[in-house]
């Protein structure tokens, strides 16, 4: 594992501080790292808008951290805390994580300065569309170089929205639909992009606990429907994550955390009541399903296997990892543990499966999504029938040959053509089994490294770097 300074560090320090540890590892010279660090360029737009007979200046940003590859891809943020370096540092988070999973896209991100619980539907449509345009006029949007998609505090309605917006402002584009990700099925969308992040989760864990060496480095036994899990975050991430895991994979959810509280039930949580109660109340105090706790650090503290975190940067510092018991930690959300307190954990012998591995389902079905798009065509409508009828074939041969009925249950499911959500599931599965497979060869292959983080940085800088190299930047 790297070492980290003792002062506290901005998350682009922290993102930067990784790079340059796995440029280290890798010999990359100066230059070369200089270059691949540099964020391309930052967009900061400041729009009035006038809402209830008064006149109010946004401030957004739209960062392109590499170019290497286009488009450059990355969610835009709606938050009352955003800034240009959170901007930056999670562009740069893109591009490496889009590089690990093989999505051929350079990384950008972008933030709105805006509490969205303060305006209703409409005042953010217009906010959402002044944004779009700003970010469109100046070479920040469009299907082949930059493509936004939702991340904190926007979801599939912005996407359509800014999608609407461009298409008025360039209506000759025939590709327009694909200058932005996440969209609604009905607005050019694709199945199973909203459980996306969260889909990718379950696989993430479900391909660690299939290899039993790092079941055991990471003190755990037995499978996944054995483990005890916390998550912290309720929103489309911790909450698809959650449902997944309890109802497809039966791991115990016994912590739910949200930044009002906490609620815990030893005996395992009903994620689907939860949510609705959640949804409902915007608040777990009183759900009848557990037991609230007002103090959310009590829970991120309490004694679990797996500990989810899906909701904000730098939840895991220097001030509390010696206190946090969980043995396998999954970064859900992007940096959620720092520098130092990383160094905590794993001095305590925790494994992290890192942001840039873990959270990339996002983007993945994303890149789906933005081929549906160029493709103007949805996945597995050309084949579905036809592997349908040939499986149907198929299966009256291998029954008259043998004079043995398959069981109906069986026969329904073979002759079942895949549908754009099975084929979706299907790459984004392999996705993540296969850039697991390479951090898992790294971590084999080199004495110098021992955590899956680092792993994952030298794997995803070694492909840019080998792209700069080719274009003549040693
Ligand atoms: N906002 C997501 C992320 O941080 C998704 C980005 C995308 O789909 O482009 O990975």
């Amino acid at each position: 594992m790297s070492t980290c300074p003792v002062n506290g560090l901005s998350f682009r320090e922290n993102v930067d501080h990784m790079v340059e540890s796995a440029m280290r590892i890798l010999g990359v010279s100066e230059t070369l790292g200089e270059a691949i660090k540099a964020c391309r360029s930052v967009l900061q737009v400041k729009f009035p808008v006038k809402l209830r007979g008064q006149v109010k200046v946004f401030t957004g940003w739209r960062a392109i951290h590499s170019e290497h590859l286009l488009p450059t891809k990355g969610g835009l943020r709606f938050a009352p805390i955003v800034s240009q370096d959170e901007v930056e540092a999670l562009a740069a988070l893109m591009t490496y994580k889009c590089a690990l999973a093989d999505v051929p896209f350079g990384g950008s991100k972008g933030g709105l300065l805006i509490d969205p619980r303060e305006y209703d539907d409409d005042e953010i449509r217009t906010i959402v569309a002044r944004f779009t345009l700003n970010l469109a006029k100046k070479g920040f949007l469009d299907p082949a170089t930059s493509v936004p998609a939702p991340d904190m505090g926007t979801g599939e309605r912005e996407m359509a929205w800014i999608a609407e917006t461009y298409k008025q402002l360039y209506p000759q584009d025939i590709n327009s639909n694909a200058c932005v990700t996440g969209k609604p099925l009905d607005h050019g969308g694709i199945a199973g992009r909203t459980e996306a992040t969260g889909r990718g989760i379950q696989y993430a864990i479900q391909e660690f606990f299939r290899h039993p060496d790092d079941v055991a480095e990471a003190g755990l036994s037995d499978g996944l429907s054995s483990q005890r899990v916390v998550i912290q975050g309720l929103g489309n991430v911790g909450y698809h994550a959650a449902k997944f895991l309890s109802e497809i994979d039966n791991a115990m959810v016994i912590g739910v955390i949200v930044s009002s509280g906490a609620v815990v039930n030893l005996d395992g949580l009903d994620i689907e009541a939860l949510h609705q109660y959640h949804r409902e109340h915007r608040s777990l105090r009183g759900f009848p399903g557990g037991t609230f706790v007002d103090d959310s650090e009590q829970v991120l503290e309490m004694e679990c296997d797996i500990l989810i975190l899906a909701a904000l940067e730098a939840q895991i510092h220097g001030g509390n990892a010696v206190r946090i018991r969980a043995k396998l930690i999954v970064e859900g959300a992007n940096g959620p543990v720092t520098c130092q307190g990383e160094k905590i954990l794993m001095d305590k012998g925790s494994v992290i499966l890192p942001d840039i591995y873990v959270n990339s389902g996002g983007v993945v079905v994303s890149y789906f999504e933005w081929t549906k798009n160029l493709s103007h065509m949805r996945y597995g409508r050309l084949q579905r029938r036809y592997e349908a009828t040939r499986a149907m074939h198929q299966l009256t041969a291998l029954e008259s040959l043998t004079g043995q009925q398959v069981p109906e249950w069986m026969r329904s499911e073979i002759v079942q053509g895949a549908s754009e959500l099975d084929l979706v599931r299907s790459g984004l599965d392999d996705t993540m089994r296969e850039a697991y497979r390479q951090i898992r060869e790294v971590m084999v292959e080199s004495e110098e490294i021992d955590d899956m983080r680092t792993a994952a940085y030298v794997i995803a800088i070694d492909k840019i770097a080998r792209w700069y190299r080719i274009q003549g930047i040693s």
